[in-house]
């Protein structure tokens, strides 16, 4: 488990077994017993998965590719997470994104386990024909482990609706007449996916701010006044006046919550930063967002690059280097590119007071401790990057159902769900000394806790 994970897990599992209103049936030796069973538990994957796809290519050249399925707890429902194309990707890294999986369906409610799968590629050196084969042969490699109730994959970085089509076909093929639709999530609409699974997780991510800033705080303005809270008197002293943002990555997430930001009629933002893998954008004026968008379509995902470019696009901004978004003069920071882009040795020159994890771990633990002391809010990643395993569930319960529901219904169930989290949580982090993180690991630490207990796995 990634360090920071690990230690915030330690730090919850502590304070459980300090309230002695929690599980008050065990007690003494048992009861230390127990939370040593609940740490290795929650420290370490139920089942590791690994094997090396033999895969003929194109160009004639036969290889064995490196691949893993890491199957980390399933106390709460199926294994359920993304399978990683990526030539750096490794067990440790799988294994931690599977346990950040099973924390992450504890803290939303949502009835699955945590997965998480590799394939250690760099997908853009392959050819589409290759690529279907890998995708073909990890299926048929770990067929046995996966299925609509036991593991459920979805797209991470690197695969996407095309790849799940092709896997979930495979699965269909190995299991002639058992269910398939609800193998693999993320699929395209026409192989019963799910309309708004695309958008869902920038705007969830979006959802949690606006919620936060906006409606937490008008409804509930007059206890924040005076609780004395540090993450409280932020929230308040960014609420009701303009919000310059920056976001950083314009992919599927970043591009999606600019937008979100953009059109958002509750809150006064310009978005002033976007950046990709090369450069950053900037306009004080605020950036046309859906522009942009439709340059980035129109050019492989990226943004224009330089001024000529811009300027033949009738776009307005000045180009800065690609790292110039996380220091700008900004009240609001998406992060919504890569992990570890806050760290100790950069933490000193971000100037946002709120910071949305969009990305997976983008702020590591030193820089969390230095911004989460000096009352900077961070909406963390398990919380605010949920939105795409949420509508994940709901297109696996459509394909049990064979039930379709509209973008609408999609759209206001998700952000009920993100709702009845932010109310569980937003009293105690307006109301204790602790970060919005580690408020999240306790919830959603107690309630596997729980689960755990009651299925008698405590001894
Ligand atoms: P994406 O590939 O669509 O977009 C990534 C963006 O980051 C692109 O704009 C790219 O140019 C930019 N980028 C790449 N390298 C960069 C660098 N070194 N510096 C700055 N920008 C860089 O990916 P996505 O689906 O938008 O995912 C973004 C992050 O969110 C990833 O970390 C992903 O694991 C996480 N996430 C995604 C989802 C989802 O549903 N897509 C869900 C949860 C978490």
């Amino acid at each position: 488990m990634a360090s920071q994970t690990g230690a915030i897990v330690q730090q919850s599992l502590s304070a459980l077994m300090d309230d002695s209103s929690f599980l008050p049936q065990l007690q003494g030796e048992l009861r230390e017993r127990s939370f040593q069973s609940l740490a290795a538990i929650l420290s370490t994957p139920n089942k590791v998965h690994k094997a090396f796809l033999r895969i003929a290519l194109g160009d004639g050249n036969v290889v064995r590719i490196p691949a893993f399925r890491i199957q980390h707890n399933d106390a709460l429902g199926p294994y359920k997470g993304g399978i990683r194309f990526h030539e750096t990707v490794n067990e440790e890294e799988v294994t931690n994104l599977a346990a950040l999986m099973t924390l992450k369906n504890a803290l939303h409610e949502v009835p699955f386990g945590g997965g998480k799968g590799g394939v250690v590629i760099n997908p853009r050196t392959f050819s589409d024909k290759d690529l279907y084969l890998i995708c073909k042969k990890y299926v048929q490699y770990f067929s046995d482990v996966l299925g609509p109730d036991k593991d459920i994959p979805a797209p991470d970085m690197g695969t996407g609706e095309r790849e799940m089509d092709w896997m979930m076909a495979e699965y269909k093929n190995i299991h002639p007449g058992s269910p398939y639709l609800g193998s693999f999530t993320g699929k395209s609409i026409v192989s019963g996916g799910s309309l708004g699974r695309r958008e869902a997780t920038g705007k969830g991510v979006y959802f949690t701010f606006r919620y936060m800033l906006h409606d937490y705080l008008n409804e509930h303005d007059g206890w924040l006044a005076g609780s004395g809270n540090a993450f409280a008197q932020t929230a308040r002293e960014h609420a009701g006046r303009p919000l310059a943002i920056a976001v950083q990555g314009f992919g599927n997430v970043g591009s999606v919550a600019a937008l979100e930001a953009y059109k958002c009629p509750s809150l006064r933002n310009r978005v002033v930063a976007v950046s990709d893998r090369s450069v950053t954008l900037y306009n004080e004026e605020g950036l046309d967002i859906p522009a942009l968008i439709e340059f980035a379509a129109a050019n492989r995902g990226d943004l224009p690059a330089n001024q000529d470019i811009l300027e033949s696009a009738g776009l307005k901004a000045q180009v800065l280097g690609r790292e110039d978004v996380l220091y700008l003069n900004v009240d609001v920071l998406f992060l919504a590119a890569l992990e570890d882009q806050i760290r100790a040795d950069n933490v000193a020159e971000v100037k946002a007071r709120i910071i949305v994890e969009g990305a997976n771990a983008p702020v590591t633990g030193e820089a969390d401790a230095v911004l989460s002391g000096n009352g900077t809010i961070i909406i963390p990643d398990i919380l605010a990057n949920a939105g795409g395993v949420i509508v994940s569930y709901f297109e696996w319960l459509q394909g049990r159902e064979t039930q379709f529901y509209t973008e609408e219904e999609i759209f206001k169930q998700l952000y009920v769900k993100m709702q009845k989290t932010m109310n569980s949580l937003l009293p105690a982090y307006f109301g204790n000394p602790h970060t919005l993180r580690e408020n999240c690991y306790v919830h959603a630490v107690t309630k596997l806790s729980s689960v755990l207990f009651r299925q008698g796995k405590l001894y």
